[in-house]
């Protein structure tokens, strides 16, 4: 039984500084609720809307860098339904003059590159924010938090052509490496990106889930509803055109109601407001679009040497492609690239951080100057390690910590004398060794680690020793 799936991705503008309509702050987040409201935002009888300049011109931004086609005469809609998050009794949106049609995001299967295709992209205000005591089927009042009303809002609409939850969650973080590009959205900030997932199995009717608000949340709601609907079909029962929603908590989908026509919400435009005609804003924006994730990795690979595995990891996101270039300045790329994705990157992750919480901690002039003393001799692969843990947890200067944890790497020269001393010191084990007891080599070592403390080398120790008593 074949799967569809379309997805509808309402993505806050959430970097910009006001609301949709009127001058509210949207930095909100942690803020008592109802402290970010005006009449505008709250719905008032003859409170007049303005359109927020700076929210056209980052969905314009959003529209090129999908590749959609902007279009240059833009028109906002009343969109009417009743629901208390809502105080106006309609939301503001865009009908049949959208931002944008069309559109796509290119991502990574197993089976090779897929582009999603987009429907259409357009604008509108969020509604308010309720909160249920429980869940949503068993509460038994909700309260609403109107800080949220009016922050600017794009609703992106891809074509059915997912075929798996997997590809839906492939298709959401490439989507969401292209926002943090634009810096017109931070995906770490509650309620940033909302998806409604449409999913119909072979042969049933077509199930909307509304309002999931993680994407693993997405990639298990889609995985339940799949089987919840091929199940109904096997037993000869039909698949209801219906409105669910995902109980996050207990993983699965329950109905809300039957789905709504398009019909129902009355859409007309919004006389309030005149139409947008954008063509020169599109064209101020075309020219400050920053550089893609694409092709970013063609330039670290070209201007850095990097292996296409390491340019990909390091694209993935801004931040830590930033990080990354910062370091590269002053110290060889390949190492300060596989230093970043492989140890920073892992270490980050285990403190469940990202590459701004590096930023803070371990600052990229920081990393340089440790991967220099690497570079140099002068500082042991375990020696990094251990510098780069303490400046995440603890903090302090890293010549400081190198010096406190005992970590300068002692020099070859002197490791060779010691090796020769220990060979002098312990005859019974170089006998031993000649006699052809392998492990004999072992202990020479072992002594040699013990007077410096586990600052040597082990393998090189081995080498140098080796070459002694070979001679
Ligand atoms: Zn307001």
């Amino acid at each position: 039984m074949d799967v569809i799936i379309g997805l509808e991705v309402h993505v806050q503008l959430n970097k910009l500084k006001t609301k949709m309509f009127c001058p509210c702050s949207i930095n909100y987040h942690g803020d008592e609720p109802n402290t970010h409201v005006c009449p505008v935002c709250l719905g008032m009888p003859g409170a007049m809307p303005v359109l927020n300049k700076e929210a056209v011109k980052a969905g314009i931004k959003v529209a090129l860098a999908l590749n959609a086609d902007v279009q240059p005469f833009m028109v906002f809609d009343r969109k009417n339904y009743f629901y208390p998050d809502l105080p106006k009794g309609f939301q503001i949106s865009q009908y049949d003059h959208p931002l944008a049609w069309g559109g796509y995001v290119t991502i990574e299967t197993e089976e090779g590159e897929k582009k999603i295709t987009l429907r259409r992209i357009h604008m509108e205000e969020d509604p308010g924010k309720l909160t249920y005591k429980g869940s949503i089927t068993t509460a038994s009042y909700s309260l609403i938090d109107y800080n949220r009303s009016g922050v600017p809002l794009l609703e992106i609409v891809t074509e059915p052509v997912m075929k798996s939850p997997k590809e839906a969650r492939l298709f959401l973080n490439k989507l969401r490496i292209i926002l943090e590009y634009l810096d017109v959205f931070d995906g770490n900030l509650e309620g940033a990106m909302r998806v409604d997932a449409n999913v119909s199995v072979e042969g049933g009717g077509r199930v909307e889930i509304k309002n999931i608000s993680s994407f693993k949340g997405v990639e298990k709601a889609l995985t339940y509803e799949i089987t919840r609907q091929k199940n109904l079909i096997r037993m000869g029962r039909t698949v209801k055109r219906e409105t669910r929603h995902f109980d996050e908590a207990n993983n699965i989908t329950v109905s809300l109601r039957s789905k709504e026509e398009e019909q129902d919400y009355r859409y007309f435009p919004e006389p309030d407001l005149v139409p947008v005609y954008a063509e020169e804003l599109i064209e101020e924006v075309k020219q400050t679009l920053p550089e893609m994730p694409e092709e970013k990795r063609e330039r670290f690979r070209k201007q850095y040497g990097l292996s296409d595995a390491f340019a990909k990891v390091l694209v993935m996101d801004i931040k830590m492609a930033n990080y990354f270039e910062d370091v590269a300045k002053t110290v060889n790329p390949k190492l300060a690239a596989s230093w970043i994705v492989d140890v920073l990157r892992g270490e980050l992750n285990y403190r469940s951080k990202d590459f701004t919480f590096a930023y803070e901690k371990l600052k990229p002039e920081e990393m340089s100057k440790l991967l220099k003393y690497f570079e140099n001799g002068e500082i042991t692969e375990k020696g990094v390690v251990e510098v780069i843990r303490t400046k995440l947890d603890i903090g302090g200067r890293v010549e400081e910590i190198i010096k406190e944890k005992g970590l300068f790497a002692i020099p070859t020269k002197e490791i060779e004398k010691l090796c020769r001393e220990v060979v002098e010191k312990n005859r019974k084990a170089v006998e031993d060794y000649y006699a052809g007891k392998k492990q004999a080599l072992n202990y020479l070592v072992g002594q040699v680690m013990k007077a410096t403390r586990g600052r040597a080398d082990p393998g090189e120790t081995a080498k140098i020793i080796k070459s002694i008593l070979d001679k």
